[in-house]
């Protein structure tokens, strides 16, 4: 059996200042020089190997590189190569590029996959509706019922879905001028009411914090404010506690 230390050893064995003919050189000496042992057929390839940049389909480009050798000759090292050499032997980058490349997209993948996972994560189950100063609380005032509570700020200040859920109304509403209307998985309605504009639409899914309109002044409003309500099973429930039970505070 052919041991690759030997034939390192042979090849390696040669002039110290070889070219690149000497190369090629060698690579039509070896048959020559064992014509019918495995042990030549053995430096052929390794020959062929070294000098492997300069070899297409078993063919060697480089003039004079197949003097002397016999059709029968190319025959062994092609064969000698094939059995030695791994798939990618005509274009050793091919394979290999591939590979990496589709590696690369695969992780690319489960990365994103993550990120958008983690992010999902982090997102929490309910946010402030506005930024602003509270106004209004819940309950009695000015002989009527409030049914909600109003956050003041400019008009145009972001309203944003304090769930997440489908926007089951977005448009005009009487006594607020406009409304968004957000229903959340588990049936809780709340309520956006005076908005400037809206950018949400009827049947979007919405996740808690996503901008759904823009604090406004229309209806029946003294000043630019968001009234804010929260419906649970079809009563109007005082939003303040709601919402501090879920980590938020108005004031
Ligand atoms: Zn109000």
């Amino acid at each position: 059996m052919l041991r690759f230390t030997e034939l390192f050893t042979n090849t390696d064995a040669r002039p110290a200042s070889r070219s690149a003919g000497a190369v090629a050189g060698t690579t039509a000496e070896a048959p020559r020089s064992a014509r019918s042992s495995r042990r030549g057929v053995g430096k052929a390839v390794v020959a062929s190997v070294l000098a492997g940049a300069f070899l297409v389909g078993g063919q060697p480009l480089v003039a004079g590189a197949a003097e002397g050798d016999t059709p029968e000759n190319f025959v062994e090292v092609q064969e000698g190569a094939g059995s030695v050499l791994p798939a990618f032997y005509d274009n050793p980058a091919r394979g290999l590029t591939s590979l990496v490349n589709e590696t690369k997209a695969e992780a690319d993948r489960l990365a994103a996959e993550e990120a958008a996972a983690a992010e999902a994560a982090a997102r929490p189950d309910f946010v402030k509706p506005a930024e602003g100063t509270f106004t209004s609380g819940f309950g009695g005032r000015w002989g009527t019922t409030h049914y909600g509570v109003d956050i003041a700020n400019v008009i145009g200040t972001p309203v944003v879905a304090a769930t997440e859920g489908t926007v089951i109304n977005a448009g005009p509403a009487t006594g607020f001028g406009q409304w968004v209307r957000v229903q959340a998985p588990d049936g809780t309605i709340t309520v956006y009411g005076h908005v400037e504009s809206f950018t949400a639409a009827v049947g979007q899914k919405v996740a808690a914090g996503d901008q759904i309109a823009t604090i406004g002044n229309r209806g029946q409003s003294t000043g630019p404010h968001l009234h804010f309500e929260v419906q649970v099973g079809g009563q109007k429930i005082d939003p303040q506690p709601w919402l501090a039970e879920r980590g938020i505070t108005l004031q």
